[in-house]
């Protein structure tokens, strides 16, 4: 099997359909203007399926679409058909900020799709606004309500955690998760991209949302689901369901890190934080046999150094202090999240 230079296989792509947004979240895309991928630049659904099916033959066994906001990809759930298909790709997952998500649900379910993440950082409609610039609470509740009559195996909910901005929302955002069934995941703020306004003083530990969390609901740790994903997860001691917690930055996982990145535009990116991608789209336009498109794959992935986030962690719990822009970064919704 395929292994990176610290022993890690591609079992995760991550496809980002398209680096568009109808948000601006402050975390992430906040400019208007925006130096976009060019529409020709951007692949085809025939041409992620392509891609998709040497990615499983390397290994990859999931696959996630996601952006930017992957609904505004036009007839999604096609892209989504195509993907379940492919030999060795056992699990075809979707993250959407939730917005068009009622009206396409009952496509995204009726192509197969059985699992899905919505971001939802925060229950009040005017901190809503707030934090995503454009978007409006109800109708991402809305889809929250599609998904959950769509009958799906698994509804899960990511709110990242922003200090002084909804780190006492916590126990309201575990409460309505409970009570509708969802899986709710507080992550760890990222200095993701170079736009994202990261400081460390925003930044909310693991062990600090799980405090929040206990001072309303007891809770017992259950562990990485298959010993290495990114959230611990903890279930509550009434039996009312689960949560998880992503440590992104203060309990690194670069170690077990098996994701591959596919932007918008075919470039394949080892890693959240990388400045650059190894360009599979021309060679695919450019008729290129999937032997040699798998080369290219290998050679970028045996190479594999990536470990930003145990660098930053080792950085900061020593108090060497840590400058996010020191470096630049692809955007996350050119990498997909
Ligand atoms: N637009 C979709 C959405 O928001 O779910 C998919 C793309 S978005 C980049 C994927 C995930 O990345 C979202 O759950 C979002 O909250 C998360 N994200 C974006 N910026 C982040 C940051 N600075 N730190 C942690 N997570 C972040
Ligand atoms: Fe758009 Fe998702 Fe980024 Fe928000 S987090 S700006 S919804 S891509
Ligand atoms: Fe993977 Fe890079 Fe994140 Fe580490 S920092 S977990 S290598 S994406």
């Amino acid at each position: 099997m395929l292994r990176d230079t610290l022993g890690r296989p591609i079992r995760d792509l991550r496809i980002s359909v398209t680096d568009r947004c109808n948000f601006r979240c402050t975390y992430c895309m906040p400019y208007e203007v925006y130096d976009w991928v060019e529409r020709g630049e951007i692949l085809s659904f025939e041409e992620i399926a392509r891609l998709t099916r040497i990615f499983a033959a390397l290994g990859a066994e999931k696959a996630r679409l996601t952006g930017g906001e992957p609904l505004l990809r036009r007839g999604l759930h096609k892209l989504v058909r195509m993907l379940i298909d492919i030999q060795g790709i056992k699990d075809v997952s979707l993250t959407t900020n939730g917005a068009l998500l009622a009206e396409q649900m009952p496509d995204l379910a009726a192509a197969g799709l059985r699992r899905i993440n919505v971001s939802l950082d925060t229950l009040n409609a005017a901190k809503f606004r707030q934090i995503t610039q454009k978007g409006d609470l109800q109708p991402v509740l809305e889809g929250l309500r599609a998904a959950r009559e769509a009958d799906l195996d698994s509804i899960k909910i990511n709110t990242v955690i922003i200090r002084g901005f909804n780190d006492d929302e916590i126990p309201d955002l575990a409460a309505f998760a409970r009570d509708n069934g969802f899986h709710l995941r507080l992550i760890e703020y990222m200095d993701v991209g170079n736009a994202s306004g990261w400081t460390l003083e925003k930044l909310v530990s693991k062990k600090e949302m799980l405090e929040w969390v206990r001072s309303r609901f007891p809770l017992r740790e259950i562990g990485r689901a298959d010993g290495r994903a990114p959230a611990v997860d903890y279930e509550y001691l009434d039996g009312r369901g689960k949560i998880g917690i992503i440590g992104s930055v203060t309990e690194p996982f670069c170690s077990t890190c098996d994701r591959a990145r596919l932007t918008p535009d075919g470039k394949l990116v080892t890693c959240l934080f990388s400045n650059e991608g190894v360009d599979l789209k021309s060679p695919l336009r450019g008729g290129s046999p999937d032997e040699q498109i798998s080369a290219a794959i290998h050679t970028a992935w045996t190479a594999r150094k990536d470990r930003y986030s145990d660098e930053r962690w080792a950085s900061l719990k020593n108090g060497a202090g840590y400058d996010p822009a020191a470096r630049r970064k692809i955007e996350m919704i050119r990498l997909g999240g």
